[in-house]
């Protein structure tokens, strides 16, 4: 599986839905890819190696793939450094164009997808195909060029293994990079998810998304700084993607982020983002004792997301989801509970028996850590 992306892509900011933008900037869910999938990868990234040794063969083109300043790749940044994207190249020496410099992509595709560029080209003539083909590619190119200057794009497609090839220039439009530009601002500005592209969950694109069931059903969002209302995106004076966090007044370098912070697994002062708990409603809270109070929609039971002994680690409830209230199951695992602590138990049932509450003051790791020790002395 990849690590998350720290940063909102360009690359994908064409995609209609504003909410699955927001929740991959605040990696609210795990996403597990395929082995198809990684082949199709894979055969991309080695499918522009091979353009770009070609495109270098032909006489009187100049294409540079990295930034000579900085030696890697020609990138791109916005919004305080939370918005980036790394474009594949730039090109000259184009036979319909030789002077114009233009921004280089190149994607491999499926031969459907392919022959319907080549359709559109014929249809509509090179320079208004890409819009109409992938509108996320089409985006791509506008932020690129918005970014560099260009006016220009050239997009080479080929299929598997690169047999077939074709191209496309486009021309630079700014109301359509703005309009991105802007569209990325609200995603990364949100501090609660944005619309929906559609209240369906049979939606198409709900039905490929990986955050449908957060976003339709009742799955709880990860445990991490971005998912704690106590993070914020930094977008003031600086360009290098910073994340603060109000609680602890202190920035949140990535590697944190993805430990939820502290130096702890997870941070004991993680709260949900309230809408990040699909299956409940908030009813009260106090930022000063930094507890969240919620209804269970599916027994109407109360429950708290907190860190005292009568509530709820971000964690247990990610893990319990609507169950947090049960009652058989709190029953069940009633003698384990008591095994693990002494406390009061909860009017609403607080205590599940994968409850962090039993090792108040101790992480969950480190738990498990003594617990394996232990173990091992056997
Ligand atoms: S499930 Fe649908 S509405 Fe929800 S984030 Fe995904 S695409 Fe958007
Ligand atoms: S309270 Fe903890 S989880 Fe929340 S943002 Fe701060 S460090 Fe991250």
């Amino acid at each position: 599986m990849e690590s998350d992306r720290p940063y909102l892509g360009m690359s994908g900011i064409g995609h209609p839905c504003l909410r699955k933008h927001w929740h991959d900037f605040r990696w609210c869910s795990e996403q597990a890819w395929e082995a198809a999938t990684l082949y199709r990868f894979d055969d991309g990234h080695r499918s522009e190696d091979i353009m770009a040794e070609r495109l270098r063969l032909v006489d009187g083109i100049e294409l540079r793939t990295l930034d000579p300043a900085t030696g890697r790749q020609i990138g791109f940044s916005d919004h305080g450094g939370h918005f980036r994207g790394h474009a594949d190249g730039i090109v000259r020496g184009l036979r319909q164009a030789p002077r114009a410099p233009h921004i280089w992509e190149h994607k491999c595709v499926n031969e459907a997808k392919f022959r319907k560029l080549i359709k559109l080209i014929e249809e509509r003539g090179e320079k208004r195909a890409l819009d109409a083909w992938d509108n996320t590619y089409y985006v791509q190119g506008q932020l690129y060029m918005h970014y560099s200057g260009l006016k220009r794009h050239y997009l080479t497609c080929a299929t598997p293994g690169t047999r077939d090839v074709t191209s496309v220039r486009t021309n630079y439009s700014s109301d359509a990079a703005w309009t991105h530009i802007e569209r990325a601002g609200r995603v990364i500005q949100a501090g609660t998810p944005p619309e929906r592209v559609s209240d369906d969950s049979s939606f198409w694109l709900c039905k490929w998304c990986h955050h449908a069931e957060l976003c339709h059903g009742d799955r709880v969002a990860r445990v991490n700084c971005r998912t704690c209302l106590h993070s914020t995106p930094v977008t003031d004076g600086r360009q290098d993607g910073t994340w603060r966090c109000e609680k602890l007044r202190r920035d949140l370098p990535v590697e944190v982020q993805r430990k939820s912070g502290c130096d702890q697994r997870p941070c004991p002062h993680h709260r949900f983002i309230s809408q990040l708990v699909p299956f409940a409603e908030v009813q009260d809270a106090s930022a000063e004792d930094n507890w969240v109070e919620y209804r269970n929609k599916s027994d109407d039971r109360l429950f708290a997301n907190g860190s005292g002994d009568l509530q709820h680690t971000s964690l247990d409830i990610q893990r319990g989801g609507k169950l947090i209230t049960d009652e058989w199951l709190a029953e069940v695992k009633k003698p384990l509970a008591d095994a693990s602590s002494t406390s009061a138990r909860s009017q609403h049932n607080l205590s599940i028996p994968w409850s962090d509450a039993a090792n108040a003051g101790t992480s969950w790791l480190t738990q498990l850590g003594q617990d394996q020790a232990s173990d091992n002395a056997k």
